[in-house]
């Protein structure tokens, strides 16, 4: 280093200061500590500064050496304590015993209780046959993903930035190797619990469990049983998600316990896709030959997941009928959620009596004519703002029934005022989604080393619900090899 470098850089701010590790303080059964294993000649792949400035970094980070080499894993900030945290899970519905953080690497949290973590930067004791690593295409759709949701509202963990190395990774063909760096309050997931419960270790099931009700569920602490009432909560978050995922066509594709967040969050993007066609069977995950998690099985998977999580809680929270009061109200939350999603697309501000029939009816013709999900959603929204239906009208071969439809739906419209559900629609219902051929694009490119279209896509993804005129083709439809594109879990 020369001593010009060494006085820039002992007069430059610390990238993040004011390390805490909770996480860290529950104790060594949770976790192995280790340094992510360096990666060489890394560079910037794509960057967010909005999740930058809810991190406090310095406004140069993006210039910063300092900032490249530490969110690559090769030099870590200093106060982080890394980690990667063992957990347990079913996957597909088997149990698949002890998994853990196989290619992530826990640095800590800021002093405002967010936590970074570094996906895909070396093996770990948990790693199992897996080389640690994550390769750039799916780091690019993790990274695009994250932000996407989080411009829809819907609960997810953020990413801060991804970079590329040239060193290979071994898939299918011989990819590249990327580290994604991620933020949530907390990357604890059912499979925790499941963990410590079918270990028998009870101290620290009920060590994991005070631990997420003080940090994150303070609210349930106050009554008798606070481990009853963090199921309920959870149980409820996971029922808005799914109302969130159904009402958006967002497909996960790999619903393991394992992947899903304590905090109800969207967690771990792997074969993720929001539809194109409506198809309510749809499969995004190449790895699915049985369909279990397709599109309109999730918030069924989901309940199934809370089971695994209630019968892992069963030692903390009681009787079994006390498990099961916990969950009662998820079939309610997750339908009346959905309701009042599907009416804000539609512009409805009120319930009324009928509105659930007209939102069924609608989903029928929808995928009876596999009609494309976003472009209706978008072309609808206009259409009440405009007083013209033809351009919906167009997206179905089967006019009339959509036509029957669309007397019952203006029925109610004007119940409400079409003005003001014009705009609640066109600020609900997304001009710019994540589809599998947008991210694609912007990986061939990034590929070959131009990131403009990765840009170009998170700007638009931002800002989902703006117009963003000369992004026509962004908003378009599917071209026809998107069908072909096909994502499996190994990434
Ligand atoms: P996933 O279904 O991608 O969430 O991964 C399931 C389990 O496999 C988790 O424990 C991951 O950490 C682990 N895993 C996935 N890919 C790799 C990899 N390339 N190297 C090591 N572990 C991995
Ligand atoms: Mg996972």
């Amino acid at each position: 280093m020369t001593s010009h470098q060494a006085l820039a850089d002992s007069v430059q701010a610390p990238l993040l200061a004011g390390w805490r590790n909770g996480f860290a303080a529950l104790g060594p059964a949770f976790f192995t500590e280790l340094r992510p294993t360096p990666l060489p000649s890394p560079h910037w792949v794509g960057a967010s500064d909005d999740v930058a400035a809810l991190l406090g970094l310095p406004q140069d980070w993006q210039r910063r050496d300092d900032a490249l080499q530490a969110f690559t894993g090769n030099a870590l900030p200093p106060g982080s304590r890394p980690l990667a945290s063992v957990y347990s899970g079913h996957q597909f519905g088997v149990w698949a015993g002890q998994l853990g953080d196989g290619r992530a690497i826990l640095l800590g949290e800021t002093a405002d209780g967010l936590e970074l973590q570094l996906k895909g930067c070396g093996r770990t004791p948990y790693s199992r046959m897996g080389d640690g690593r994550a390769v750039l295409r799916s780091s690019i759709r993790e990274f695009l993903c994250s932000e996407a949701m989080h411009a829809l509202g819907i609960p997810t963990t953020r990413a801060l930035c991804v970079t590329g190395s040239p060193a290979p990774v071994v898939r299918e063909e011989i990819e590249t190797a990327a580290v994604v760096t991620r933020v949530a309050p907390s990357f604890i997931r059912f499979g925790h619990f499941e963990h410590f419960a079918a270990r028998g270790q009870q101290a620290e099931l009920r060590r994991l469990a005070d631990y997420v009700i003080d940090r994150y569920y303070p609210e349930c602490r106050g009554g008798a049983n606070p481990c009853a009432a963090l199921l309920r909560a959870v149980s409820e978050r996971t029922a808005a998600l799914m109302a969130r995922w159904q009402a958006a066509g967002f497909c996960h594709g790999v619903m393991n316990t394992d992947n899903m967040s304590i905090l109800g969050l969207t967690i771990d993007y792997g074969p993720f896709q929001f539809l194109d066609a409506f198809d309510p069977g749809h499969i995004c995950n190449h790895s699915d030959a049985q369909g279990r998690y397709a599109f309109d099985r999730q918030p069924g998977v989901a309940w199934w997941n809370l089971l695994c999580l209630a019968q892992a809680m069963l030692p903390l929270v009681g009787e079994v009928e006390t498990a099961r009061a916990a969950l009662s109200t998820y079939e309610e939350t997750f339908v009346a959620e959905l309701l009042r999603r599907m009416r804000a697309k539609l512009g409805l501000q009120q319930p009324r009596e009928g509105d659930g029939a007209l939102v069924d009816a609608l989903l029928r013709l929808l995928a009876a004519g596999r009609v494309d999900y976003p472009i209706f959603w978008r072309r609808l929204s206009h259409a009440v703002a405009a007083g013209d239906f033809e351009p919906v009208r167009d997206l179905f071969a089967d006019r009339a029934a959509f036509d029957a439809w669309l007397l019952s739906y203006e029925e109610l419209l004007a119940l409400d005022g079409q003005a003001i559900a014009a705009d609640l629609m066109l600020k609900t219902n997304p001009r710019f989604v994540l589809r599998n051929h947008l991210g694609e694009q912007a990986i061939r490119a990034a590929k070959l080393g131009d990131f403009s279209e990765l840009q170009t896509l998170q700007k638009l993804l931002a800002r989902p619900f703006d117009e963003h005129p000369g992004h026509e083709a962004h908003a378009g439809f599917p071209p026809d090899w998107a069908s072909t594109i096909s994502i499996s879990c190994s990434s």
